[in-house]
């Protein structure tokens, strides 16, 4: 970058150099042309006065040149041969047949000429005029003399350059810094600091906070992205596991079968038992996976206003056998109303009250409880530990390793609760103390409720 500035500044200069050029050519050229104006009316007076006077051409020429100094006036002969010069030193044996200014008189022009004067290196001014048949009356002038044409045009260009040269290069190599710097916040920014980004150019903070803005919401996208493949490892992974340990059991007692190691019929009968209750395992959590799998995605119908009350009376009636075994009362009080879809409030309630049940104590209570907002599922069963309580919510997780095997379920029944939650815009969260009960509380924001 910094080549190209430098390329761009030595164009500068050279442009500036050659308009200061053809400037200075000008300002000569006007010069000329004012000399060009003052030699005319010389040699016009000049003429004039050499019609009328009687006398000697040397003389002539002295006092028309002592008047219109430092004009030189020449008498030449048609031919080209001089016969007087104001200039005593004038080379007097020059043929100028052949000077342009004098091949125009000649015609009954005003002969006019400049060219460089080999006598004494000037630029020199010709005009001539014809003044009686043989004899052209010349005028000249030095408009310049060619070294002092030298020297102003080198002083005047080295001086520009010189200025040009340290002045644009203090600007140049300080622009360039700051486009560095520039370039390194951005990079900067890339790079994922995006904490007090600065334009070093006032122009460039709007596009710098934009950069910012984007990189910002890649890192949470870049955030998210990672976390979603994380849980889907863990979740394969635990998967394979779930799957794998009923199918284990399952080979080894069809294994029993097949070798004649059950050989009892009674040995055979609880072989075939223990193979139908791990395949009705695996199905429990295949079934669990699917109904997750949906829960996670956008419903594809629209929410409608859903009375949870009504719901819950209709759960507690159907969980009512159930909750009969273990003596368990079950009670409904208040009332919500919610915008969601009825199967996620429905699929919500009987998970978190089948779990009440399936984890509370005999002669229990389990109370649903509705408010505006908020929905609370207690039982005063078991209760989860504080180790365990923060992990509930996570797919595959089970407390139960010191409960009764019954109760072991898929561990994936929260997460199905959590994932419908969020989509009826709510958040769930559990307190519970073990051996005291649990209570699992929505909150809705008002936009579902
Ligand atoms: P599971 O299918 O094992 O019940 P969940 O995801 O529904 O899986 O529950 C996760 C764990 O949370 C359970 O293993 C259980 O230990 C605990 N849990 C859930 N609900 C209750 C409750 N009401 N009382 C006590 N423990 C509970």
């Amino acid at each position: 970058m910094k080549r190209r500035l430098q390329s761009i500044y030595w164009r500068g200069i050279l442009i500036t150099l050659v308009m200061a050029a053809i400037a200075i050519g000008g300002m000569v050229k006007l010069k000329a042309d004012d000399t060009l104006s003052n030699l005319n009316a010389v040699l016009h007076a000049a003429s004039l006065w050499t019609l009328e006077s009687n006398a000697d051409l040397q003389q002539m020429a002295d006092s028309i040149a002592a008047v219109s100094q430092p004009v030189q006036v020449t008498f030449l002969m048609d031919t080209g041969l001089v016969l007087a010069d104001s200039r005593k030193d004038a080379d007097r044996s020059q043929d100028h047949y052949q000077d342009a200014e004098m091949i125009a008189a000649r015609q009954g022009k005003i002969g006019r000429a400049f060219r460089l004067s080999t006598a004494d290196a000037t630029f020199v001014l010709y005009l001539a005029k014809r003044v009686s048949p043989q004899l052209i009356l010349r005028v000249s002038y030095p408009v310049l003399e060619i070294v002092d044409l030298l020297v102003i045009y080198g002083i005047s260009l080295l001086t520009l350059f010189l200025m040009l040269y340290f002045l644009q290069r203090k600007a140049v190599s300080r622009f360039a810094q700051e486009q560095v710097q520039q370039m390194e916040e951005v990079r900067r920014l890339l790079d994922g600091e995006v904490a007090n980004a600065q334009a070093v150019f006032p122009e460039f903070q709007p596009t710098l906070h934009a950069i910012a803005y984007r990189v910002e919401r890649l890192q949470a996208d870049h955030k998210e992205i990672m976390r979603t493949l994380n849980l889907r490892s863990d979740f394969v992974a635990n998967a394979s596991h779930e799957l794998r340990s009923p199918l284990t059991s399952i080979r080894g007692f069809a294994e029993m079968l097949q070798t004649g190691m059950a050989d009892t019929p009674e040995e055979q009968a609880l072989c075939a038992t223990l193979i139908c209750s791990e395949c009705d395992r695996m199905l429990a959590v295949i079934e669990d996976i699917l109904r997750l799998s949906k829960a996670e995605r956008q419903p594809d119908r629209a929410p409608q206003t859903v009375d949870v009350a009504q719901i819950a009376h209709e759960i507690c009636r159907s969980l009512a056998k159930r909750a009969e075994q273990k003596k368990i009362a079950l009670c409904v009080d208040g009332a919500l109303s919610l915008t969601a879809q009825e199967k996620d409030v429905w699929e919500i309630l009987y998970n978190l009250l089948d779990n009440a049940i399936r984890y509370g104590r005999e002669g229990g209570h389990v109370n649903i409880r509705l408010s505006p907002h908020q929905m609370i599922v207690a039982d005063d069963g078991i209760g989860i530990s504080p180790e365990h309580l923060p992990h509930i919510f996570e797919q595959f997780y089970r407390a139960d390793d010191a409960r009764d095997t019954e109760t072991v379920g898929t561990g994936l029944g929260l997460s199905i609760v959590k994932a419908l939650v969020e989509r009826c815009h709510g958040q769930i969260r559990a307190e519970s103390e073990l051996g005291k009960g649990s209570r699992f509380i929505i909150d809705f924001t008002g936009e579902a409720a």
